[in-house]
C-alpha cells in the first residue's frame, strides 16, 4: 500500500503525538529510554532502518492508553491501544521467530509489562504474568545482569588474590547480604564466579561492546555501606538529568529526578548502559509488583531470574557515570533507591524459600530489619529534594519490606528492637502511612480542583494499582493491631482517589 506524501506526514505527526503522550504521562522508571537516541530511531532514515518495530508500537500502545480515560478518547482509545499492543506482540515473536534480537525487542518486552500492570479492558493476572515470563526470559538469555563481570574494584584486586568478581550492583562485602545467612543454597549468593564468566562471554553479542578488556573501579567508587555518611551536603541535583537537560521537565515530568547519562561514550558503550538502565528499571517493575503481591500472598513472580541476587555483576547507573568521571556519592538517592528495590526483593525471596531453617530466618530477619532503618536514614540525610519527584517510591518499598519482615518473621523482632517491637512498628507505620496519606491528598487536590502535579494525574491508570496495595497494605495493618485507627483513616482516603480513578478508567478485568 503507497501513502501520499499528505497521508505520510499525516501519519508521522500522530505517531509523534502520540509518543510524546507516552512520554509525558510515564513514570520515572521508564528513563532507562535515552530520550534524544529514541526520536533519532525514528527520524533518521538510517537508524529507522534498525527501529524494532515491536518498541514503536509497544510505546504507541502505552502513549494510545494514557489518552483512553473517560476524560478523553474513551473507549474506543483503550480499543486502539490494545490493537497496538497486539501488533507489538505480533513484531515481537516475528523479530524472535527470524533471529533478529537486540536491546529493542528487550525494551519491548518491558514495555508489554508496563502496559499490563495497567487497568485496560483486558487486565488479568494471567496475562501480566506471562509478559513478565517474557521479559525475564529475554534478559536471562543474553545475560543482561552480568555485564559487568568482567569489571574489577581496584581495591579487591590489590588487597585480595582471591576472587572479587560478581559483586557489582548488589551490596558490598561490608553491607548487607540477605543470602549470607541462608544456608548452602545462597551462602555465595554474590560470589559466584564461574557462570558470571560464561554469562559474560554470550551477553557481549548483544551489546556490541569490547568483553576481553578488564576494566578497574577506582577505589573511591567503592559503594560504602549504607550507613555511610554523605560528606557534607549531597551533590544529587548536579548529577540530576535536568541539569543537562532542562527540557526534560516539559518532555516527560516525571522523569526530572532522574539520574544524568554519562557523556563521550562510544556507541557500544552507551548501548552497554541502556542495557543496564533496563534491568535496573526491571528490578523497580518486579519490585513495585512485589509491593503489591507481598501483601496478596500471590508469590508466583518470585522464581524470575531477574529476582536472584546470584545472577548479578552490574553497575549501578550511578556508578557508571562515576566511572565517566563524574564525583559521585556511595549513598546518592539512585543507589539507595535501588536498595530498597533489592531489599525488597530479597525479603520477598526469603519469605517464600521453604527450605530455609529457623536460625537462618532470624539471622536474616534481623538484618533485613537494620538494613531498612540505615537505607532510610540514609535517604534522611539528602538535601537535594529529589525523592519528591518519585513519589518517595523508595520509601515504599521499604516499607514493604518492614512489613514483609515483621509479618513473616515476627518471632525475631524484639531481637532487632530495643523498645519494644510492636511500638517500635506501629511508629514506622504510622509515619509511613501519613506519609502515604499527604501524597493521596496531593493526587486528590490533582484530580478533584484541577491542581496540576506533575507526576500524577489521570492518565496514570497505574496509580489505581497503587491506591489498591495501599488500602490491603493499610486494612493488614489494621488487623494485627484494632487500635491503629489512622490505618481505617488511611484506606479512607486512598479509596477515595482510587474510586474517583476508576470513574475514569472503568474495567470489568481484574486489578
Ligand atoms: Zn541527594
Amino acid at each position: 500500500m503507497s501513502l501520499s506524501a499528505e497521508q505520510r506526514s499525516g501519519a508521522m505527526a500522530q505517531v509523534v503525538s502520540d509518543l510524546r503522550s507516552f512520554f509525558f504521562s510515564s513514570f520515572y522508571w521508564l528513563s532507562f529510554i535515552n530520550i534524544p537516541r529514541f526520536f533519532d530511531s525514528i527520524f533518521d532514515p538510517r537508524r529507522r532502518a534498525h527501529l524494532q518495530p515491536s518498541l514503536l508500537l509497544s510505546a504507541l500502545a502505552v502513549g494510545t492508553l494514557t489518552q483512553g480515560s473517560d476524560a478523553d478518547k474513551g473507549a474506543s482509545g483503550r480499543a486502539r491501544a490494545l490493537k497496538l499492543l497486539e501488533s507489538a506482540d505480533g513484531a515481537l515473536q516475528a523479530s524472535l521467530a527470524a533471529g533478529w534480537v537486540d536491546i529493542g525487542l528487550v525494551k519491548a518486552a518491558w514495555l508489554i509489562v508496563y502496559f499490563e500492570m495497567q487497568v485496560h479492558p483486558l487486565k488479568s493476572i494471567e496475562r501480566e504474568r506471562s509478559s513478565l515470563l517474557l521479559l525475564d526470559s529475554l534478559i536471562r538469555l543474553f545475560s543482561l545482569t552480568t555485564l559487568d563481570a568482567d569489571v574489577q574494584r581496584l581495591q579487591s584486586s590489590v588487597s585480595s588474590t582471591t576472587n572479587s568478581r560478581g559483586r557489582f550492583g548488589m551490596n558490598t562485602s561490608q553491607t548487607f547480604n540477605p543470602y549470607r545467612y541462608s544456608g548452602n543454597n545462597y551462602s555465595d549468593a554474590f560470589g559466584t564466579v564461574a557462570p558470571v564468566e560464561a554469562a559474560a562471554a554470550s551477553s557481549s553479542t548483544l551489546c556490541n561492546a569490547p568483553a576481553s578488556t578488564t576494566h578497574h573501579v577506582p577505589d573511591n567508587l567503592t559503594l560504602g555501606p549504607s550507613t555511610s555518611p554523605l560528606v557534607s551536603r549531597c551533590n544529587c541535583a548536579e548529577l540530576a538529568i535536568t541539569h543537562d537537560s532542562p527540557t526534560i521537565q516539559e518532555l516527560a515530568p516525571s522523569w526530572s529526578g532522574t539520574i544524568t547519562w554519562p557523556k563521550g561514550l562510544s556507541e557500544g558503550e552507551l548501548v552497554k548502559e541502556e542495557c543496564r538502565r533496563l534491568v535496573w528499571a526491571t528490578v523497580t517493575l518486579t519490585a513495585t509488583l512485589n509491593a503489591y503481591t507481598s501483601v496478596t500472598g500471590d508469590d508466583q513472580g518470585s522464581r524470575l531470574s531477574i529476582k536472584d541476587p546470584r545472577n548479578y555483576a552490574l553497575m549501578f547507573p550511578a556508578e557508571s557515570i562515576a566511572m565517566a568521571g563524574l564525583p559521585v556519592q556511595p549513598n546518592n538517592v539512585w543507589t539507595l533507591y535501588l536498595r530498597s528495590m533489592l531489599l525488597l526483593q530479597a525479603c520477598e525471596r526469603v519469605r517464600t524459600d521453604r527450605t530455609m531453617c529457623d536460625a537462618d530466618r532470624a539471622q536474616f530477619a534481623t538484618n533485613a530489619w537494620l538494613e531498612i532503618d540505615a537505607v532510610e536514614n540514609a535517604l534522611d540525610q539528602h538535601t537535594c529534594g529529589l525523592e519528591s519527584k518519585s513519589g518517595f517510591h523508595a520509601r515504599e518499598m521499604l516499607f514493604s519490606a518492614r512489613m514483609c519482615v515483621s509479618h513473616e518473621f515476627q518471632r525475631y523482632i524484639p531481637q532487632v528492637s530495643t523498645i519494644g517491637s510492636k511500638i517500635f512498628y506501629r511508629d514506622k507505620a504510622e509515619s509511613w502511612l501519613k506519609q502515604r496519606m499527604g501524597v493521596a491528598d496531593l493526587i486528590w487536590a490533582s484530580l478533584k480542583e484541577g491542581r496540576y502535579v506533575h507526576t500524577l494525574d489521570r492518565r496514570k491508570p497505574l496509580l489505581i494499582y497503587w491506591f489498591v496495595s495501599h488500602i490491603i497494605k493499610a486494612l493488614m495493618l489494621w488487623r494485627v493491631d484494632s487500635t491503629f485507627t489512622i490505618a481505617l483513616v488511611a484506606s479512607k482516603a486512598f479509596v477515595k482517589c482510587a474510586e474517583y480513578l476508576m470513574v475514569f478508567w472503568p474495567s470489568t478485568g481484574e486489578l
